[in-house]
């Protein structure tokens, strides 16, 4: 394998000991200091820890790609102010190397804004390409691109899209771009200052296929943007919806050029998944990440000397683990097998309806067939022989959540007992894919992140140096030195 000097560093940052108490400790950091990579990748799986890793390996039986890539580090992830991080405070880390407070994109704690890898790429003439499952003006893709005190700031976050001067963003909508949120002070369409700044934006498949070079800067997204802007759950994606692989793919061929790129790519969705409990559809959308990743390792393979990929994820989501207390040492992964749309698609298109059309008279009874035609858990039968049928005590817990979704907001915003059940999510879909995952020796302990470390990949131009122990914002000074830039956080000149 080639070695390019590595420089070893031992300057530390010790901004946790204040938040956590803990001992410092000092690791020599470790920086690349070689020739240049042209054509740098970071793929960014927010929610993304071990286990949705592990949980994805184990029910589709396949390796994911990165998993195989010849360096694996681990990532540290608190922020300035709580030992819990958030995507906009994680991506800040990642994109400029400044460890921030909760909320912030791309500033420092004290409101400054602070360069990003992807600006910088861009001021070194390199093309730069922003993609995300999720609205392009969300936590993680803004961070690479806008300087605003709250990530809420959609509005503002538009208008930094337009001003950027990035070649390609592609994948979800975006959140505010007319300024109609509170608290904002509307700046004009941004979608006409998108325009204005030459992008060309597009808003289907056919349009999508047709981009090539010489479609200048582009802003793509897919024509079904399930919620929140963002684009459908994998497992809910239909043949028209475009992949996170082919944004990422169609990315690559936009910005290939002699004087290289940049490319973030994001799988936003696998912490939504997460923050709802909903193991299957984060395997599915991790799938989906793992397939964007493919399609770098294949440019990677073309240009092994001048390439680095590197692959983590910003925190993890749902501290999801792979055991059960019911299941004790079993795992009956298959169960998921069962399972055919996303808590969001059964939430939109099957509680809702029911609910408007219960007028309080739907029983239990009626919904029972959707659980088993969705999820594949069954009300008869022995659950000795077939691990689908459920016991009486999930059928209890189901039928309990039952009545706290038909009662609604009232139920849930006086019993703090609830909020921890069912978090914000309809308690009856969250009890459905809790005894989903818990029969498949799956299970949560929380609907926000953890503070458990993450996996970070890499292969290739100063790949090393991503080995180790280290904070998430040493992620953005390796990619730095590999990119041939000093690696240190620098304040935006403007
Ligand atoms: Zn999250």
């Amino acid at each position: 394998m080639r070695f390019l000097g590595l420089r070893s560093v031992s300057a530390m940052l010790c901004a946790l000991i204040v938040l956590t108490g803990s001992v410092c400790i000092t690791h020599a950091e470790e920086y690349y200091s070689g020739t240049p990579a042209k054509y740098v990748f970071l793929f960014i799986g927010d929610g993304m820890g071990i286990a949705q890793k592990m949980s994805t390996e184990a029910v589709t039986g396949e390796q994911l790609v990165f998993d195989d890539f010849p360096v694996q580090g681990i990532t540290t992830t608190q922020a300035n102010n709580r030992f819990i991080v958030g995507s906009a405070a994680a991506a800040t880390a990642m994109s400029s190397g400044q460890i921030t407070n909760i909320g912030m994109i791309g500033m420092s704690p004290n409101g400054k804004s602070v360069k990003t890898i992807a600006e910088m790429a861009r001021d070194n003439g390199q093309k730069v390409g922003i993609v995300s499952s999720v609205s392009i003006d969300h936590a993680t893709p803004a961070a690479f691109y806008a300087h605003v005190p709250k990530r809420s700031q959609y509005h503002y976050i538009d208008h930094a899209l337009a001003a950027s001067n990035f070649d390609y963003f592609a994948g979800g909508g975006l959140k505010d771009p007319k300024g109609t949120r509170k608290g904002i002070e509307a700046r004009g369409n941004a979608v006409t200052a998108i325009k204005k700044a030459g992008y060309k934006i597009i808003s289907n498949r056919s349009g999508f296929e047709k981009l090539s070079k010489s479609s200048g800067k582009v802003l793509a997204y897919n024509e079904w943007l399930q919620d929140s802007g963002a684009t459908p759950y994998e497992i809910d994606r239909r043949t028209q919806d475009i992949s996170l692989a082919e944004f990422t793919a169609k990315g690559i061929a936009l910005l290939d050029n002699p004087e290289g790129f940049f490319l973030m790519v994001e799988g936003g969705k696998i912490d939504w998944a997460c923050h709802a409990n909903d193991a299957k559809a984060a395997v599915m959308d991790t799938v989906a990440f793992n397939n964007a990743v493919k399609e770098a390792v294949a440019f990677y393979k073309k240009h092994p000397n001048d390439t680095l990929i590197v692959v983590t994820g910003d925190h993890e989501t749902g501290g999801m683990t792979l055991g059960f207390a019911g299941t004790k040492y079993e795992s009956h992964f298959n169960v998921l097998d069962a399972q055919t749309v996303s808590f969001e698609k059964f939430t939109q298109e099957v509680m809702e309806p029911f609910k408007k059309a219960a007028h309080g008279k739907n029983t239990f009874e009626d919904i029972k067939p959707q659980i088993t035609k969705y999820f594949g858990l069954k009300f008869e039968g022995n659950p000795k022989k077939d691990t689908m049928v459920l016991k009486p005590y999930e059928v209890a817990k189901l039928q309990e959540a039952f009545i706290q979704s038909m009662a609604g907001q009232l139920i849930k915003n006086n019993s703090p007992q609830a909020a921890i059940l069912y978090g914000s999510y309809d308690p009856l879909v969250v009890a459905v894919t809790h005894t989903v995952n818990n029969k498949a020796g799956l299970a949560w302990t929380s609907f926000k992140h953890t503070g458990t470390p993450i996996v970070t990949s890499a292969i290739g131009v100063g790949a090393e140096s991503f080995r180790n122990n280290y904070h998430q914002s040493e992620i953005a000074k390796k990619i730095m030195a590999v990119m041939g830039i000093a690696p240190a956080v620098s304040v935006a000149s403007k």
